[in-house]
């Protein structure tokens, strides 16, 4: 046991940099056409549905159950006992505000910066910071283009009605030619940075691949040809729109968040790999690009992104480590994913600890414990094969679990 390390990865406050809290009811007060967004709804989970089969998560969602719902252990998993259950679970939910910040400080987390929308419970929390998507943008035309994979067509109508209600914030008609609809794009992604949002997420993965080709075209050729049905240049179009957004980033400092997790037989289009246009280009070079889900299971390919800079310099792509990675999996296997990379020092300050959160504000909690944990085992390795020494381990466990993020994210938080 290394004293100093397990102290520090035990007690230190985290910035978690990736999570959908109250996403439940902020997609309840935003109306069917979102709906699709969102696969599953916060209800009541027994532990052993919670824990993707792993006893550490068992054990931990039964802690959350027990000790903030006053549960009783001998009822958590009896189906008998389901709806009693799910009554007094769906009473803490509503009252998002005090639930979700009594999980915040039962894992001791200090900030969270939330994807997608925020209920308007939560709409005032210091501690949460909001990344909103730009997904919208990308799909002016609807979703002919779109073809097999079933999550696809719904989640282009959803964009489309964010799309519809951004043209009316910006006092921009239903069809509008190519300049106006490129005036209003750049208004939005400026706009983000001036409300003080902490990036951009892309989240079209579930729709389309995240290999994005340098336009050949022009925009506005691209935007005519699409509207007049041309799917091949509707695709391009998309492209055109994601190097403009990692143009702005490389220029304005905004992350660029973009899911990379493993979604369906489509194995190739998360890969992270699709991303490297984007480092090979002098214009987009500098975008900070933010691989969510450490672009689970293809963890290699993150890494040789992340990599993948200028002869002794480091680049700026990042590697969250949220989702299936944490929310679904057992410590000692998420060390060995984190051993990989740390074996790169380039990388030590660029993984970035996040939870997730999505299906109920219990898993800001189970998270934090798994993470902390996760980080303790991959670092304690490293010191016992004389890699690192204890005192470079406990400043790289802070950056991992904090001060990556806020180095990354422009937090006003302190570094520690
Ligand atoms: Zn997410």
């Amino acid at each position: 046991m290394y004293f100093e390390l397990r102290r520090i990865t035990d007690t230190i406050s985290i910035v978690d940099d990736h999570a959908h809290v109250g996403i439940t009811q902020a997609v309840n007060e935003l109306g069917a056409y979102i709906k699709p967004l969102l696969p599953a709804s916060d209800v009541y989970l027994p532990p052993i549905q919670s824990s993707f089969g792993f006893p550490y998560l068992e054990a931990l969602h039964e802690e959350a159950y027990v000790n903030y719902y006053g549960f009783i252990p001998e009822d958590l998993n009896q189906a008998s006992q389901y709806k009693k259950l799910a009554v007094a679970y769906e009473a803490k939910r509503c009252d998002l505000k005090q639930t979700f910040n009594d999980f915040m400080k039962m894992g001791n987390v200090e900030h969270v910066i939330s994807n997608l929308f925020l209920p308007e419970a939560l709409k005032d929390e210091a501690n949460i910071s909001l990344i909103p998507m730009i997904d919208p943008l990308m799909y002016p035309f609807g979703d002919y283009f779109v073809t097999d994979r079933p999550m696809a067509k719904p989640y282009v109508l959803s964009f489309g009605y964010i799309l519809s209600e951004i043209k009316k914030t910006y006092g921009v008609c239903d069809d509008p030619d190519f300049d106006t609809y490129m005036a209003m794009v750049d208004r939005v992604l400026d706009d983000y940075k001036l409300k003080g949002y902490k990036g951009y997420k892309i989240i079209s993965a579930y729709v389309r691949s995240l290999y994005f080709e340098k336009p050949s075209e022009t925009g506005n050729k691209l935007y005519e040809a699409a509207r007049s049905g041309d799917a091949n240049a509707y695709r391009a179009f998309q492209d055109f729109i994601v190097w403009k957004v990692m143009e702005k980033s490389a220029q304005n400092g905004m992350p660029v968040q973009l899911h990379t997790a493993l979604i369906d037989g489509h194995i190739d289009v998360t890969n992270p790999i699709n991303l490297s246009n984007f480092l090979k280009d002098e214009t987009t070079y500098q975008a900070k690009i933010v691989l969510l889900h450490a672009g689970y299971p293809m963890f290699d390919n993150a890494k040789l992104m992340a990599m993948a800079s200028k002869p002794l310099t480091v680049n700026n792509v990042y590697i969250d480590i949220s989702g299936r990675v944490m929310f679904a999996n057992d410590p000692t296997i998420i060390a060995k994913m984190l051993r990989n990379f740390l074996e790169v020092p380039a990388l030590w300050k660029k993984i970035l600890y996040g939870s997730d959160t999505l299906l109920g504000e219990r898993f800001l909690f189970t998270c934090a414990k798994t993470g902390r944990r996760a980080v303790y085992l991959a670092l304690a390795g490293m010191i016992d094969d004389g890699i690192v020494t204890e005192p470079v381990a406990v400043q790289i466990a802070k950056d991992i679990l904090r001060n990556n993020a806020i180095r990354l994210y422009e937090l006003p938080l302190e570094i520690l």
